[in-house]
């Protein structure tokens, strides 16, 4: 017979400790609510290595679409979410999109940097390779220039490689962090605990029902309900909680690298990862230096079609150049709930702005001298799944679903097409949202 399940009662139940559960569950309970986070994936403690990857990753990494055409979705699966995996680069968020929706994040945007240490990356931590790049993207007349990242320079092991495992270093931040300062308010933080729906009465939710990796079930009953489960997660927590139509508006800043060989000299090898780059907002690409190292480099071109040409580029690796091309996508996409589906069609207007970025990345590595013979394409990597419960069509502009007391906080809700990194947007809405669920609590 099935144990019965373990009933648990608190001011906030939050689904996932990504940036988004992470800040609204700190904000929270630094003003002394109650708070049950209930994380899907582990811990993973020791970082620095490849099987940080495999251990914090859905589908190691490597969810294909429906459509099966080279698409493939990175989303974490860890205490922290994708803050752990992620490269750390930070953009500013698009204001006037948000004030278009009654959400005004200057401030916070202000507080995120300052609680994230948020910092342009200084010249000295610009490596040869990324300076040749630089230089040959103003050459061809794109405005190149140091981006910032959520990190502390001073702690930054220049071309350590290991930012995309997690950081060992200490430099670059992560939702990992709040989260602690969380557990050390007050709040309960459950890993291996997977939501499987909002329980609801009378139109209001006041729970979430989920299970342990040990089959465990829980009750957890909240005064508020927050989804933070990430853009593909919240969506398939709201479908099984009667709202179907959440999933659907699915984005994810489909990125591709390209790589070149230099004729000559050493290349990008191992340097810090997105350091430089630029935002064309006409064509809605972004731009960056991607290097990170040989096991990702391995692992993206492997999972191109191209296995024979993977191989000979193992022994030319030193030479490589690789230019990171993301872009901004139409919302055309559908998560389906069954764990492991999606479908994302590739528009016209995505592919258009994916050739311009190739075509872009390809002149700026033939002025840095590498062969034109020798590029290679990443597949299509989409890194930053959102839009799945959009503001304006899904939520309102304090993040409420239709149903009462449910909330979303995570990529789900952002409401126009991104084409950025995501990270600091999402802090910043958070921190507004813990602010507003205080005032929400305090008349309960
Ligand atoms: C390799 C990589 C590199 C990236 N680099 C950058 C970068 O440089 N800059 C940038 O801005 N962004 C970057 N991103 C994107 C960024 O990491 C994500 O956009 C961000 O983490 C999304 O935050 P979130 O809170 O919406 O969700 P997530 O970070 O996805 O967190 C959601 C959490 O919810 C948990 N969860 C899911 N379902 C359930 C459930 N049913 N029950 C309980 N828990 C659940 C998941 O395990 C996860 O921990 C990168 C992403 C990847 C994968």
């Amino acid at each position: 017979m099935a144990a019965k399940p373990i009933r648990m009662e608190t001011d906030v139940v939050i689904a996932g400790s990504g940036p988004g559960g992470a800040t609204v569950a700190r904000g929270l309970s630094k003003a002394g609510k109650k708070v049950i986070i209930l994380e899907k994936g582990p811990w993973v403690k020791k970082v620095g290595n490849l099987m940080v990857f495999v251990k914090a990753t859905e589908n190691k990494g490597q969810l294909k679409t429906i459509e099966d055409d080279g698409s493939v979705v990175f989303s974490a699966k860890c205490v922290g979410g994708g803050s752990l995996l992620y490269m750390g680069a930070a953009a500013d968020p698009q204001i006037d999109v948000w004030k278009k929706h009654g959400i005004d994040l200057t401030q916070y945007v202000a507080q995120a940097k300052k609680d994230c240490r948020v910092n342009k990356v200084p010249d000295h931590l610009i490596a040869p390779g990324v300076k040749r790049l630089v230089a040959a993207a103003h050459e061809c007349g794109y405005p190149w220039q140091n981006l910032e990242r959520f990190f502390d320079p001073a702690k930054c092991k220049l071309n350590c490689q290991k930012c995309i495992t997690g950081c060992p270093a200490g430099s670059k931040w992560t939702a990992i962090e709040f989260v602690q300062e969380a557990e050390k308010n007050g709040a309960i933080v459950m890993p291996n605990v997977n939501v499987r729906n909002v329980i609801v009465e009378n139109g209001t939710a006041v729970g979430m029902r989920a299970r342990g990796k040990n089959g465990q079930e829980y009750e957890v009953y909240g005064k508020i309900v927050v989804s933070s489960a990430g853009g593909m997660g919240t969506a398939r927590i709201l479908q099984r909680s009667g709202i179907p139509e959440a999933g659907s508006w699915f984005i994810g800043d489909p990125t591709v690298s390209v790589t070149g060989f230099l004729k000559e000299g050493v290349g990008q090898v191992g340097e810090l990862g997105i350091s430089a780059g630029w935002h064309d907002e006409e064509h809605g690409v972004f731009f960056a230096n991607a290097y990170t190292n040989r096991s990702m480099f391995m692992a993206t071109q492997f999972m191109g079609p191209h296995k024979l040409r993977a191989i000979k580029n193992q022994f030319r690796f030193k030479k490589g150049m690789e230019i990171m091309c993301k872009v901004t996508d139409d919302f055309e996409g559908r998560v389906f709930y069954e764990e492991g589906k999606l479908s994302k069609r590739m528009t016209p207007r995505d592919l258009m702005r994916l050739d311009h970025g190739k075509a872009v990345a390809e002149k700026i590595l033939t002025k840095a001298g590498c062969d034109p013979t020798s590029f290679e394409y990443t597949d299509n990597i989409l890194g930053h799944p959102g839009g799945t419960a959009r503001v304006g069509k899904l939520v309102d502009s304090n993040f409420q679903t239709q149903i009462k007391n449910l909330y979303c906080c995570d990529t789900s809700v952002i409401p126009e097409e991104l084409g950025l990194p995501p990270m600091l947007t999402i802090v910043a809405f958070s921190l507004r949202m813990a602010q507003h669920l205080e005032s929400v609590l305090s008349k309960k």
